[in-house]
């Protein structure tokens, strides 16, 4: 019984508590990391020689030797057995946006008894079947091994759940002709190449102690919680994790009283649960808080090394996710789970350290530190502009098409925010000496400071999609759902690209110009050439979109348009020259992603249908019949039901028009699903045939929704799942 559905889910929900957890007072210093084979532990177990040859190897990226690896693996499983684990697992990102693992267990036989074992070898290297993962067609079924090998700059850690332990460790995945099979081996790719130039660079400004310079990020991770007890009857929720239909609730978010408000005791309850497990795995998550929308949140981490932070990010949605169903909630990563309010995004914060502990993106105190800080900028703006199209298929996904461009995300166009004090120094740099006073003052970059530029958070922009904001760069366009090892490897390799344009230039100036005034020009030839990427207006408005088509600024309004920018003649040159993807693994990555949009639109498709047909359209039918049984009786007795069957034929009419729409979707899908043939040209099927028909279906379903007796309706509805917690 329908009614009865709804009814019991919101009496459940209402006898829930916040969920205790077994926890002594919480010793937060001594807790992090505590599952964590990170530094200490290496120190504590390891001799001498073999804690400092592994730390050398993270710190370098460089593989183990065969002696030092089985000396690492031994300490690794005693330390791991100690915790309880039995089992160990390679822990890697195949190309289908999570993670994947196989569990061994560490037992051995040895005459007849058995003994916990793990070795150098095993630890290194992992020989996954690689024939089940997306591989773009990189690799026929019948050549499908893959291996997966250790990457020592992320230390393995302990995963525990209800009935044991497993020992991770953090792999990157390849095929054995030695391509990549996976996202994090061209993250590691494009932070190498980042290294290379960026201390290419700074030698040539005069630096001589930098050793190492490497990208950071900080990922603000926003989710929804739906109680599980509506979700369980939410197919599409279930099926595709956002709702496909729902009529918009009477109160949406319109009297913003989530954002920073209270956190309802069972959620807060929740969010403490994820970060004890979070910090026992070494991630280091600082800020909790409601986001705009109802039954919205966030959660992020204090930045780090990006290749561990974009490990730690996929372990923050794995926590989230596990933990909420402990709670009693299921966590939504999708970009929009329900139409009508906000979507979720991930602000991907990105900058440049220092094995010195500087951070090349913030202005310094002292005219050299400015002049680098200038340098660096450039660099950025002239990567966002030269590439902005790469950028863009970086975040290109079906979930991301229902934020991208909406009023409530940054536009599918990249621009770069920039703030009005430094985007007056980069007009002051370009306009060189006809810049008058302060800007002439400003344009001497070795000899002058920088105007101290304040970190107001007035200034800052939510509607550009990356955003200066006082030492970073805020990548805001990146979707809630997404591994954002994609993103980072793209950023690092288009600002590796500029760094080593720039080494180029002032080189090839200093013998003639001299140091300070190579720079100078190199700097203000590469603003004045890439300025038109900066824009610190609104990004929703429209007079932005003509504008930015003046500038010539690339507006890909979807993601199938976006997509098939990753494979220019552009991109793959700058990917071979800097070492991050072949011509072979940059194309199959285009078809992964153009075939995983095929695939979100199918099962979308599938799933409304099945939806509309067999849930929706007999609750309509149910209750358009009682509606004509009682009208007829109230007719025998000569009353008047004029108004009654006007509503009736209301209902009547949404109900032929949901079938229309059914029997539409349906021949549409067909078509799709058989007009296979380039993944670009499918997915474009799919999206100018069946996404229309997804939102022709949904108004029916969401108009009789409006209309239906309450108790007949089978789906939780938007009033329920956002405000029932
Ligand atoms: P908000 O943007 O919400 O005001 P913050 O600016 O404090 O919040 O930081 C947002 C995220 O940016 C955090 O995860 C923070 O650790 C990260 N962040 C701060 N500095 C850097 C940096 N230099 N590189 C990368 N991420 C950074
Ligand atoms: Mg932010």
């Amino acid at each position: 019984m329908p009614a009865s559905v709804r009814s019991a889910a919101i009496q459940s929900i209402a006898n829930k508590r916040p969920v205790e957890f077994p926890h002594a007072k919480i010793n937060l210093p001594e807790l992090f990391g505590a599952n964590v084979f990170g530094l200490q532990a290496m120190r504590a177990r390891l001799p001498d020689g073999a804690y400092k040859g592994l730390q050398s190897c993270m710190e370098h990226g460089q593989g183990l030797d065969p002696a030092l690896a089985d000396q690492v693996a031994n300490a690794m499983k005693e330390w791991a057995v100690e915790r309880g684990a039995t089992h160990f697992t390679h822990w890697f990102q195949p190309m289908t946006g999570s993670t994947a693992e196989k569990h061994d267990s560490f037992a051995n036989l040895e005459d007849g008894r058995l003994i916990m074992e793990f070795n150098g070898k095993v630890l290194v290297k992992g020989e996954p079947d690689a024939s089940s993962f997306p591989s773009g067609g990189l690799r026929a079924t019948f050549e499908a091994r893959g291996y997966t090998a250790w990457d020592p700059t992320s230390p393995a850690f302990i995963r525990e759940n209800t009935n044991g332990a497993t020992l991770c460790i953090p792999t990157a995945f390849c095929s054995w002709t030695g391509e990549a099979l996976d996202e994090k081996t061209p993250l590691l790719r494009s932070s190498e190449a980042l290294n290379r130039e960026a201390l290419r660079l700074l030698r040539l400004l005069g630096d001589t102690k930098v050793g190492v310079v490497y990208p950071t990020l900080g990922c603000e991770q926003e989710y929804f919680l739906v109680d599980r007890d509506f979700y369980l009857f939410r197919p599409d929720l279930i099926a595709t994790g956002r709702t496909l239909f729902g009529a918009k609730p009477p109160k949406g978010q319109e009297l913003e009283d989530h954002y920073f408000g209270s956190i309802p005791p069972r959620v807060l309850a929740f969010m403490q649960e994820v970060e004890h497990e979070l910090w026992k795995l070494g991630v280091p998550v600082k800020t909790r808080h409601n986001e705009v929308a109802p039954g919205q949140y966030e959660l992020a981490p204090i930045f780090e090394r990006t290749t561990v932070a974009s490990d730690h990010n996929m372990l923050c949605m794995e926590v989230l996710k596990q933990v909420g169903l402990k709670h009693g909630f299921q966590c939504l990563l999708h970009e929009k789970p329900f139409a009508g309010i906000n979507g979720s995004g991930k602000h991907n914060n990105w900058s440049m350290a220092t094995d010195t502990g500087e951070n090349l993106l913030e202005p310094g105190h002292s005219p050299h530190e400015n002049m680098r800080f200038v340098v660096m900028l450039s660099a950025v703006v002239r990567a966002v502009d030269l590439h902005a199209d790469l950028m863009r298929v970086t975040i290109a996904h079906a979930g991301n098409d229902h934020r991208l461009g909406a009023n409530e995300a940054p536009p599918a166009i990249i621009s770069i925010y920039l703030g009005e004090q430094l985007s007056e120094v980069v007009d002051a740099i370009v306009s060189g000496t006809q810049g008058k006073g302060r800007a002439r003052e400003l344009m001497r970059l070795g000899a002058s400071a920088l105007p101290p530029l304040p970190r107001d958070a007035t200034d800052r922009n939510r509607t550009s999609p990356f955003a200066f904001t006082g030492n970073k760069f805020e990548f805001r366009a990146v979707g809630s759902a997404q591994a954002v090892a994609k993103p980072n490897a793209i950023l690092n390799t288009i600002v590796a690209d500029s760094l080593a344009y720039l080494s180029d230039k002032i080189a090839a100036l200093i013998p003639t110009r001299g140091l300070e005034a190579a720079i100078n020009d190199v700097v203000a030839e590469t603003l004045a050439k890439h300025q038109r990427v900066i824009f610190n207006g609104n990004g929703y408005s429209a007079e932005w979109h003509a504008e930015a088509e003046r500038r010539g600024l690339p507006n890909f309004r979807n993601a199938v348009d976006a997509i098939g920018q990753f494979c220019t003649p552009k991109s793959l040159a700058l990917f071979e020259r800097f070492g991050v993807l072949t011509g072979k693994e940059a194309e199959s990555r285009m078809a992964i992603q153009a075939e995983s949009y095929s695939k979100a639109i199918a099962i979308e498709g599938q799933s409304a249908l099945s939806i509309a047909r067999t849930t929706v359209l007999p609750a309509a039918q149910k209750h358009a019949h009682a509606v004509a049984v009682s009208v007829r009786a109230q007719k025998d007795l000569g009353l008047s039901t004029e108004q009654q069957e006007k509503r009736l034929r209301a209902t009547s009419q949404h109900i032929e028009a949901l079938i229309v729409g059914i029997d539409e979707l349906q021949a549409r899908f067909e078509h799709a699903e058989h007009h296979a043939g380039a993944p670009l040209d499918h997915a474009r099927t799919y999206r100018d045939t069946v996404v229309p028909a997804i939102s022709t279906l949904r108004e029916s379903v969401d108009a009789l929704e409006a209309l239906v007796d309450d108790a007949l309706w089978p789906l939780p509805k938007y009033r329920e799942m956002l405000f029932i917690q």
